[in-house]
């Protein structure tokens, strides 16, 4: 190591890109894609953990601020590991362009106030998470965006709010916690002829189960910290989509407000990456065998899940997701009783499964929405949205599923 180090200290950083050419497959593009080396040659990416970069001369200086030469500047604009991440994102989603944030909520309030300004509309399904609630439905009327609500399933309901025109339709699909399926191509092509752009936060779906671009939207949104990070360290976020939107007005918000992502977080999203398809494969098995664990258990009402053929738009989701995604939620059969001290009581009494909002992690979390997630939310409107008081949302870990099962019947059998 040390011999490297004795090597006269370069100017500018000695990064070498190495991105990757045509067509290889996501397992490769996860591994590799956007990798750039710098001269010490190593083979994990490099953690670039510095907020500014040095110029050899004032006139580089110049033209780096006029954009004449392609370099970093200052780490709220860009950074060397984060830019590997924003690649490596990029290629996985089959996008033009990409920006990564600090958290999942701020891509997804840049990704709209990037391109809104009072007198404009936005249209969003009712169905969202909780924060994307907030924006929506509280903040943006406050600086003079009108906002419409509607449920996310009904394509009437998004032809009459779509019959004016708009700037924004956000969506998310499968909804948290009902997974609900929004019709992707048919929102879309409501929400292009009344002049709106398209945000999909395709959370749930991952970037590898939901291609949302190929399904007609223009703008996809991931919270990092979900499947991606997928192991609970940190928090992260990402916009993806054309590079006229991206590199144009997102980039402007995104450089002078900056919610800018820390590198070493880029750097565990990075790992977290090379990892994401095979721990996906064991999410979905575990998910799947847990589903029809629930569907089969009598002290289970009704359980939500895109795969099962109970679930009302099974076709619609077996036509937009290759799978169903590692979150299933049910509700208990709790007879004439308390259905929120019997989803407790189911809660309290496991022992492996840990009781936490987060999701996708490869620790298996579970959720009681009413009073969590969604306690903000008026009754009426969590009744509207199908969050009652038996609802449970299981997010399904990597651990080994029959554990999980075991698991689950002692903490049922209680209820
Ligand atoms: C978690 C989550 C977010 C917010 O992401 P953070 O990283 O927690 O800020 C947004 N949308 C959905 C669907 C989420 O699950």
């Amino acid at each position: 190591m040390t011999e490297l180090l004795t090597e006269p200290p370069l100017a500018v950083p000695p990064i070498t890109s190495a991105l990757p050419e045509g067509e290889w497959h996501e397992e490769t593009l996860l591994v590799r894609g956007g990798t750039m080396r710098s001269a010490f040659g190593e083979t994990s990416e490099a953690l670039f953990l510095n907020s500014g970069f040095v110029y050899p001369r004032a006139e580089d200086a110049e033209a780096a601020f006029k954009g004449e030469n392609d370099r970093f500047i200052y780490s709220r604009y860009a950074n060397p590991t984060v830019a590997m991440l924003e690649e490596r994102l990029r290629l996985l989603e089959g996008a033009e362009a990409c920006r990564t944030t600090a958290s999942g909520m701020a891509a997804v309030f840049a990704s709209i106030m990037a391109q809104v300004k009072a007198g404009d509309r936005v249209v969003a399904s009712r169905a969202l998470f909780g924060s994307i609630h907030y924006i929506v439905g509280e903040l943006l009327p406050g600086y003079g965006i009108e906002t419409e609500f509607v449920d996310g399933t009904d394509l009437a309901s998004w032809e009459a709010a779509l019959s004016r025109p708009a700037a924004v339709v956000f969506l998310e699909t499968p909804s948290n916690p009902t997974l609900e399926i929004i019709d992707v191509p048919a929102v879309s092509a409501l929400a292009h002829a009344a002049g709106a752009q398209v945000i999909v936060d395709n959370v749930f779906a991952t970037p590898i189960l939901q291609k949302p671009l190929e399904l007609g939207a223009d703008i996809v949104v991931y919270s990092a910290t979900k499947h991606i990070d997928g192991q609970g360290r940190c928090l992260g976020g990402g916009i993806l989509g054309r590079s006229e939107y991206i590199d144009g007005p997102l980039q402007m918000f995104l450089r002078h407000t900056g919610p800018a992502l820390s590198p070493f977080n880029a750097w565990t999203l990075l790992k977290g990456l090379e990892t994401l398809p095979l721990r996906l494969d064991r999410h979905l098995s575990n998910t799947r065998a847990i589903a029809r664990y629930l569907e089969d258990h009598p002290l289970v009402k009704r359980v939500l899940f895109p795969e099962l053929l109970s679930h009302p738009q099974q076709e619609l989701a077996r036509q937009q997701m290759r799978a169903g995604g590692s979150v299933v939620s049910f509700e208990i059969n709790n007879g004439q009783g308390d259905a929120k001290a019997a989803a407790f009581q189911v809660l309290n009494r496991l022992k492996i499964v840990d009781i936490s909002n987060n999701l996708g992690d490869s620790k298996s979390l579970v959720t009681h929405p009413a009073t969590t997630t969604h306690q903000r939310l008026p009754v009426e409107e969590r009744a509207q949205l199908g969050i009652t008081d038996a609802l449970i949302r299981l997010s399904v870990g990597l651990e080994n599923v029959e554990d999980l099962k075991a698991d689950l019947d002692q903490a049922l059998s209680g209820a």
